[in-house]
């Protein structure tokens, strides 16, 4: 099996998949075949995913299933282990139905839930285009599939290698930060390359943590700030895909390597991978999002979800970092005050990240 590099660092960009392109290119370099032919599939069906994705990106509002009610409606369907061309695949069940016997099925109706309820509860909106859309998810995606993606229509999950990953809907900040992107792309609906597309990781992230945390009703400071903790299997030493913390979520691990999101500015990636960094440079405006809320206190979307949630609203699909600085500086303000203690919090974070 020949793959050039070059090509594996472009394959998967586009996507919004929660596995980095730059994991999938360690586990094609690993010694294992069988953890190469994996992270080969992987990678099969993140282009499959991404000519798709593309599409819809540009026409959000088409790709909107309505829900009979335009209230909480969620689909679950089985892919059985099928392909991308064969999506969504069975259905299993729908809103109000009983739980099954797949803890994948019952993990991605409830998680789906959860994060529906955040976006109602906290900031009054009503599904991922805030008109009630359908949540569309299909669990079994492909055989040990190593990733989540959010096609721009619906959500899928890999059940994971069992080595590496374990099932993809494990992990409730996972869906959260998937479902998240539907909102994106409905809002302000950030290009996915370079400095918008890390700041389009950037609120997937925000909102899938913040989902977990709400859901546990955790202040910011017990928050673990972790990204994918429940998706990682026993041959791993990854705590987790990223941190909002300063530390790495790995280093020197065998299969994986060592975590490459910068936290300052002027550790900034300006390499051409990962869509010019769209996963990597997510980390400097995490780890300000982070140190805001530390400052801020209590729990994380009481105040900061409101500022980010409201920065994300007046963003546009070209926003630089400076713009995101600018603008959830502003909405600091504009929420709390001038010269409020949020509004010096947002301030001081964004300074402590370079800006
Ligand atoms: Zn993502």
């Amino acid at each position: 099996m020949t793959i050039e590099k070059e090509a594996l660092s472009d394959v998967g960009a586009g996507v919004c998949c929660i596995i980095p392109p730059y994991v999938l290119d360690h586990l094609v370099q690993s010694s294992d075949a069988r953890i190469r032919q994996i992270a080969v599939d992987a990678i099969a069906n993140a282009s499959a995913v991404r000519a798709v994705r593309a599409t819809l990106a540009m026409m959000p509002a088409f790709a909107a299933v309505p829900s009979p009610a335009a209230k909480r409606h969620r689909l679950i369907y089985d892919a059985k282990n099928g392909g991308f061309n064969e999506l969504p695949g069975h259905l299993i069940r729908s809103e109000g139905d009983p739980k099954t016997e797949d803890i994948a099925e019952n993990e991605a109706y409830n998680y789906a839930g959860s994060t529906y309820n955040f976006y109602k509860s906290v900031f009054a909106r009503n599904s991922l285009d805030d008109h009630g859309m359908t949540m569309i998810s299909s669990v079994h995606l492909g055989r040990r599939l190593n990733n989540a993606f959010w096609t721009g229509e619906q959500m899928c999950y890999g059940d994971g290698d069992g080595r590496i990953f374990i099932r993809f809907t494990k992990s409730v900040d996972v869906v959260g930060h998937e479902l998240t992107h539907g909102v994106i792309s409905h809002t302000c609906n950030l290009v996915y390359s370079n400095e918008p597309g890390a700041l389009n990781e950037h609120f997937a992230d925000v909102f899938g943590s913040l989902v977990k945390q709400w859901r546990k009703r955790q202040t910011a400071k017990r928050a673990d700030w972790l990204i994918g903790g429940d998706i990682m299997g026993p041959d791993t030493t990854a705590k987790s895909l990223r941190t909002f913390k300063a530390e790495k979520a790995y280093e020197n691990d065998p299969l994986l390597g060592t975590d490459p999101q910068p936290k300052h500015l002027s550790n900034k990636y300006n390499g051409s991978g990962d869509n010019g960094g769209v996963h990597i440079n997510s980390g400097i405006p995490n780890h300000a999002f982070y140190l805001a809320a530390m400052e801020i206190g209590g729990k994380a979307w009481e105040k900061s979800g409101q500022i980010w949630y409201k920065t994300m609203l007046k963003l546009t699909s070209t926003s630089q970092f400076n713009d995101m600085v600018v603008t959830s500086t502003e909405s600091a303000a504009t929420l709390y005050g001038n010269n409020s203690r949020e509004h010096k919090a947002v301030t001081k974070a964004w300074k402590s990240v370079g800006f």
